[in-house]
């Protein structure tokens, strides 16, 4: 039988399928595939070229811890600059991003003054051929996908008999979410690794709502294959004032790099 890749939707030529584990290993630290009181959630087939379109995968982890940086003021300062102010700067902890090398700071497009003194940098002229950017965006945008990808990965295997040939994903991310006890509202869930998990349920109109959770970041996705407005709008009822971000396209390949839009 003719394997699909479930990234862009098509056959994959015989000898020629790559695996995808359906939840990145960078969120598994523990050893797979079977551990007793782990789930483990196996890969997907998919052509080698599609796997490899996301490389921003390795950046998952990252992308999460920034995130929750992001969200904690006693991790960043936010401040004009003194003596321009058009150039607004975020400061960040350091301390607050373990792990981060400089490979990692340029993806996110940060700009590394830890070695820089202090008289070149506060001087509003080192700033003139930088590029202004956005690390709340990319940041957020790169876990979205990441963690969409994995939710839809685990949809596939699981629960839908075939690819989907057109996508739409809701996501309404909540940082901290530690605190929300999931397991309460939705059913006990075993984890794929401490603190990694993912809760499955169908809807009634047959959408599937998808609840993931890495790093204390916790992401709401509505898998709204409906487009019924209702469905959204019953599901936002619960999240009040929370972002809510929406991605359409018809294979998974399109959100590399996505510009999720706010809905
Ligand atoms: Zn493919």
């Amino acid at each position: 039988m003719t394997e699909i890749c479930y990234l862009c939707g098509k056959p994959i030529p015989t000898g020629e399928v790559s695996y995808d584990h359906a939840v990145p290993k960078q969120f598994i630290k523990r050893s797979q595939p079977k551990v007793k009181g782990f789930d483990y959630a196996g890969v997907l087939p998919s052509h080698g070229a599609c796997n490899n379109e996301f490389g921003s995968e390795l950046y998952s982890q990252k992308a999460l811890i920034l995130i929750k940086a992001l969200y904690d003021e006693d991790c960043f300062l936010k401040r004009q600059h003194r003596d321009n102010p058009a150039i607004s700067i975020m400061a960040l902890n350091s301390d607050c991003l373990p792990g981060f090398n400089k490979r990692d700071f340029e993806f996110f497009k940060f700009i590394d003054v830890r070695n820089e003194n202090y008289g070149d940098w506060s001087n509003p002229t080192f700033f003139s051929d930088k590029k202004k950017t956005n690390p709340i965006k990319d940041a957020l945008y790169t876990a979205l996908s990441v963690l969409a990808k994995s939710a839809a990965a685990l949809l596939v295997s699981r629960h839908l008999d075939d690819v989907p040939s057109f996508w739409r994903i809701v996501a309404v991310p909540y940082v901290g979410g530690g605190k929300v006890d999931i397991d309460k509202l939705l059913g006990d869930t075993k984890p794929f690794d401490a603190g990694v998990k993912a809760w499955i349920r169908q809807m009634e109109n047959n959408d599937w709502f998808v609840v993931y959770k890495a790093e204390d970041v916790l992401v709401y996705f509505l898998f709204w294959f409906s487009g019924d407005k209702a469905v959204v709008d019953s599901v936002s009822k619960i999240f009040d004032d929370a972002d809510r971000f929406l991605f359409e396209g018809n294979q998974l390949n399109q959100l590399v790099k996505y510009e999720w839009q706010k809905v």
